[in-house]
């Protein structure tokens, strides 16, 4: 099947030397991108983008899909506290339906935003997955564990995993892959830790933890186990290339050089991280000169309350300018590449997504340059950071299938959706 975005006018390649495009026409042919050039012809569809800016569509490298029913539900409170007096006894209402509709209406607010892959860490992932599939959107869905250092937990959420493992018949597109979701240091036992990573090297996957999120939570490490908790996942063997750590706000010197030779990598959550007051911001700095992968994600809409990832450059962008002092910090398009080939560096994709170049799957998205935050165009990266918002978002592609166009959704039923989210989120 091909499909011709013809006239583009602006095509922001985000290749190897950040290449800006003219009146440049796209080929794409069975999901691959075949041709960039002028006069290009297809007996496929054809899309005219003249008054379109196109680009690699976005990478959420963190995000608990669901939590799209608990937006608003527990605000201003330390994540501590949230996690137990609210989150946790609202997840225990979920059920697979519930989570099936969670996820489809987060997915619903990412393809309309721009964002083309997702990796997710949550409860009743078989429901995650089948609703992540029905949408055709790239992602990595992971089974999320907490035994909280119970040892009958630790063998039932081993005997899960290893369940979820065998059910998850890959499709032929591949679009949807499995990881491994152990939440964190602070509520997984080293046990479980362990048994997580033998799991995952025998199967060639991916982990996907929450480490060093806030400052209480390297304290307490350092009182239980005598050690930071980067220090401590590298003394058990945790880490290495297929270690995704979310968050990491507080590492010291050491800890990013246990990093950076691990070849573990970063996903970053400014907004998330901001609203929680995690105590201090990510060094980003460090861990750019460190050449360490770092994507970037919105985490779940109850810590985040919105998915957009247009939105998130920008946080991104003020953070770490104001917690550095210094405006030259976290620029335009530094922040542009962790949301697009960073991120699939984070997820051990970058030779398959995360830039327009001959031979890379088309995952594809296409901004609307008429929008009010488009003009005057001066410099197009700085317009999509600073001044643009999910809603620019006309067009949204994955593996060169038409996901949304001209703002219409292809693969959900929008009415559907919101009326089951509105029904689940007046039981909790
Ligand atoms: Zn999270």
């Amino acid at each position: 099947m091909e499909l011709l975005l013809k006239n583009c006018a602006q095509v922001l390649t985000q290749d190897k030397t950040r290449n800006i495009l003219k009146d440049t026409d796209i080929l794409i042919k069975d999901g691959i991108i075949k041709e960039l050039g002028k006069n290009l012809s297809t007996a496929g569809k054809i899309i005219d983008c003249k008054d379109k800016l196109v680009m690699p569509g976005l990478i959420n490298t963190h995000n608990h899909l669901a939590m799209s029913l608990f937006k608003g539900y527990g605000d201003d409170m330390p994540l501590d506290r949230w996690l137990q007096e609210k989150i946790w006894p609202a997840e225990a209402k979920l059920d697979d339906g519930s989570v099936r509709y969670g996820t489809l209406f987060a997915l619903m607010e990412m393809i309309k935003t721009g964002t083309t892959c997702f990796s997710d860490m949550y409860l009743s992932s078989g429901a995650v997955l089948s609703a992540a599939r029905s949408t055709d959107i790239r992602g990595f869905v992971a089974y999320g564990m907490i035994d909280l250092g119970n040892p009958e937990k630790t063998e039932s959420e081993i005997k899960e995993a290893n369940l979820f493992l065998k059910n998850f018949k890959s499709d032929k597109t591949g679009l949807i892959r499995p990881m491994l979701g152990p939440h964190s240091p602070y509520t997984c036992s080293r046990d479980l830790l362990e048994k997580t990573k033998k799991l995952a090297r025998k199967n060639n996957l991916q982990i996907h933890i929450h480490v060093s999120e806030t400052q209480k939570e390297i304290d307490d490490s350092i009182k239980a186990k005598g050690m930071r908790p980067v220090e401590y996942l590298n003394d058990i063997g945790f880490l290495d290339k297929n270690t995704i750590m979310a968050h990491a706000c507080h590492l010291s010197e050491d800890e990013i050089a246990l990093i950076k030779k691990s070849g573990a990598r970063i996903s970053h959550n400014p907004t998330s991280n901001m609203k929680l007051a995690t105590g201090g911001a990510m060094p980003l700095k460090e861990l750019m000169d460190a050449k360490i992968p770092v994507g970037l994600g919105t985490d779940g809409s109850a810590s985040n309350n919105s998915l957009d990832l247009m939105g998130e450059m920008k946080v991104c962008a003020l953070l770490h300018k104001f917690a550095d002092n210094d405006p030259e910090t976290a620029s335009a398009q530094t922040v542009l590449d962790l949301a697009t080939i960073g991120g699939a560096k984070v997820l051990g994709l970058e030779d398959k997504i995360g830039s327009i170049e001959i031979g890379k799957q088309a995952d594809i998205i296409l901004i609307d340059l008429n929008d009010t935050t488009m003009i005057p165009d001066h410099n197009s990266v700085s317009n999509i950071v600073y001044s643009a918002t999910g809603s620019c978002v006309d067009t949204t592609i994955v593996n060169g299938k038409i996901l949304m166009e001209n703002k219409i959704l292809t693969t959900i039923d929008q009415k559907t959706v919101i009326e089951k989210v509105k029904e689940f989120a007046s039981k909790i």
